[in-house]
């Protein structure tokens, strides 16, 4: 995808997008070359040379053909040195994590191990870094209790926004309860901020305008994921929310003041169909997309990659569109919202200044 520094710097004079973010796209595409690290591994990156001295957050597959290394702390593109890496980890499975400066939380309490069969994930095969979580009231107030003593903090009056973002349960009653759960027990040590739930699970009109009352400024990020092949890439329970059917709970929804988004992996079609498949949605929605590069676990996971995601002008050209797509919108991307995204330092012509993690 990339060659070298130069290649890169090419490619970026001749998109009119900065160098950082057409190395983190291809970073994230291809994934690092390592002789510690053979699963997965997360690290803060600085760019050498940079004019800011930006931190970024990299949760990346490794990957014996990628033309990205990492070697001790030093990150290369071909032989190039181009980026430092510091704390450096096994990427696992956590309970809980900050975005946003610490101003976000998001709660995974039901790990990708209880949930598996999309084709393009694996995070059932992460390690736990957490116990795990049950579901109910007790159990609920005791995780948001332990995670203030944790953090060392008082109350949770500063945290803006709590997402729960977790794999499927089988059942949409378990998960309502699981959010309101999560949600009282929060506003208990004072939280007041707007409350997420990522996924595809919640579907039934009645659970959607409950939770609406339940709950002060409720949001819904429906994880559509791909708009093609849906029913070779996604597991039996997920694959039955069909696209007419997202797009009508999302209109539903918004009857119920409830704000929406979509989260899809970006690599598995055609740019045809992706492009078809937002600009579909781009009316339904309330934020700026979630757009997930494709990070291939294994090389039958390589295999699901669309041929023209194999170049970096795939990643460049539908980053150009969808900045056309929503120019008239208020919608932006935030860096810290999603960490493998198409856009890090600049969008629409415009420097993003939000931190990066
Ligand atoms: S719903 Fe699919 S993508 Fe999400 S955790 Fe489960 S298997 Fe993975």
């Amino acid at each position: 995808m990339l060659k070298s520094k130069r290649h890169a710097e090419e490619i970026s004079k001749s998109y009119s997008v900065p160098l950082e973010d057409v190395m983190l796209i291809a970073l994230n595409a291809c994934g690092i070359r390592s002789d510690k690290y053979s699963n997965r591994v997360r690290f803060q990156l600085f760019f050498v040379n940079s004019k800011d001295k930006e931190c970024y957050f990299s949760a990346m597959f490794c990957n014996s053909t990628s033309n990205f290394t990492l070697s001790e702390n030093k990150l290369y593109l071909g032989s190039d040195y181009i980026a430092d890496a510091d704390n450096i980890e096994i990427d696992t499975c956590s309970n809980s994590y900050f975005r946003n400066g610490g101003k976000v939380l998001t709660i995974n309490t039901n790990p990708g191990k209880r949930c598996r069969g999309c084709a393009f994930c694996s995070t059932y095969s992460l390690s736990r870094s957490d116990k795990e979580l049950n579901y109910d009231i007790q159990s609920a107030r005791y995780f948001c209790e332990q995670l203030l003593k944790q953090l060392k903090i008082e109350s949770y009056s500063n945290i803006e926004r709590a997402a729960l973002c977790t794999g499927c349960f089988g059942h949409e009653d378990i998960l309502v309860e699981n959010l309101l759960s999560l949600h009282d027990s929060l506003k208990l040590f004072g939280f007041n901020g707007s409350f997420v739930y990522i996924g595809s699970e919640l579907t039934s009109y009645g659970a959607i305008e409950y939770l609406s009352k339940a709950i002060n400024n409720f949001e819904m990020y429906i994880t559509l994921e791909t708009f093609t092949n849906r029913d070779n890439l996604l597991h039996e329970e997920k694959k039955k929310l069909s696209l007419d059917k997202a797009e009508d709970i999302m209109k539903f929804s918004r009857t119920c003041g409830v704000k929406n988004n979509i989260v899809t992996v970006i690599g598995l079609e055609s740019h045809e169909n992706y492009i078809h498949g937002i600009k579909r949605f781009q009316y339904v929605i309330d934020r700026f997309p979630i757009i997930n590069i494709l990070q291939p676990y294994s090389k039958s996971m390589e295999s699901l990659r669309h041929s023209e995601a194999i170049n970096i002008s795939y990643y460049l050209e539908i980053r150009k569109e969808l900045e056309m797509i929503f120019k008239n919108h208020r919608h932006r991307p935030h860096p810290w919202e999603c960490y493998r995204s198409l856009w890090y330092t600049e969008y629409n012509g415009a420097k993003i200044y939000e931190i990066k993690i």
